[in-house]
């Protein structure tokens, strides 16, 4: 190794590792205008649990890129949501009152994710969301539901994963490791290539929409 490679090797390794490879994340919020929560728990969502959300992620190197727009969740008479005002190729964060019963099969949860027609949702309910409280047990609600897309729960069919304990201990340990340790390289990797194929998906749409125009 020469002097020079060592100068290199030795600066790069004092560069903490969430320096090294930001990953912008786009996520989409969108405010449900049917939600009726009340106004100390929008401000205490709003005040604290996004903001540590957005910290936690940072600290961990990746940048969530948020952009905000109108938006509502229709209930059907079965309690199916529809959502409206969701856009392709980003998280959609959906912030509203209550997870529909047929969404969380009656179980009051703070949030699911899950794709819908296509979209990817992440759907919060802010009365019960909450910051990061227990290690490895109960984490901010924000970062628990985007690292199911992230860490790429959410291509797995809902049946499947929604009683899997495992996979709930695995996205809380990994939101521990964020929050105590500022440890994002694992999630970094696998939020590379959720967002590679988030962005794929939406080429072959527009693809498959222009062939078919023509
Ligand atoms: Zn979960």
């Amino acid at each position: 190794m020469t002097r020079r490679d060592f100068i290199w090797t030795a600066a790069a390794a004092a560069i903490p590792s969430s320096a090294q490879v930001r990953l912008l994340m786009p996520v989409h919020r969108v405010m449900d205008a049917r939600a009726q929560c009340p106004a100390e728990q929008l401000h205490h969502f709003w005040s604290s649990i996004w903001p540590e959300a957005v910290r936690d992620f940072s600290q961990g190197g990746i940048e969530l890129q948020t952009s905000d727009g109108p938006g509502e969740v229709r209930r059907s008479p079965g309690d199916q949501p529809i959502f409206i005002g969701l856009r392709r190729g980003v998280i959609n964060l959906v912030l509203t009152d209550h997870i529909p019963m047929n969404w969380d099969n009656g179980r009051a949860l703070a949030g699911v994710t899950a794709l819908y027609a296509g979209y990817h949702v992440c759907m919060v309910a802010i009365r019960y969301a909450h910051g990061n409280q227990i290690p490895f047990v109960s984490v901010n609600t924000c970062v628990h539901e985007l690292l199911h897309a992230l860490l790429q729960d959410i291509f797995v069919s809902r049946p499947k994963w929604f009683q899997a304990s495992g996979r709930e201990l695995r996205i809380d340990s990994y939101a521990t490791r964020l929050w105590l340790f500022h440890d994002g390289a694992a999630i970094r990797k696998s939020a590379q290539a959720y967002r590679d194929r988030l962005r794929s998906e939406v080429a072959a749409r527009t693809a498959f929409d222009s062939s078919a125009r023509r």
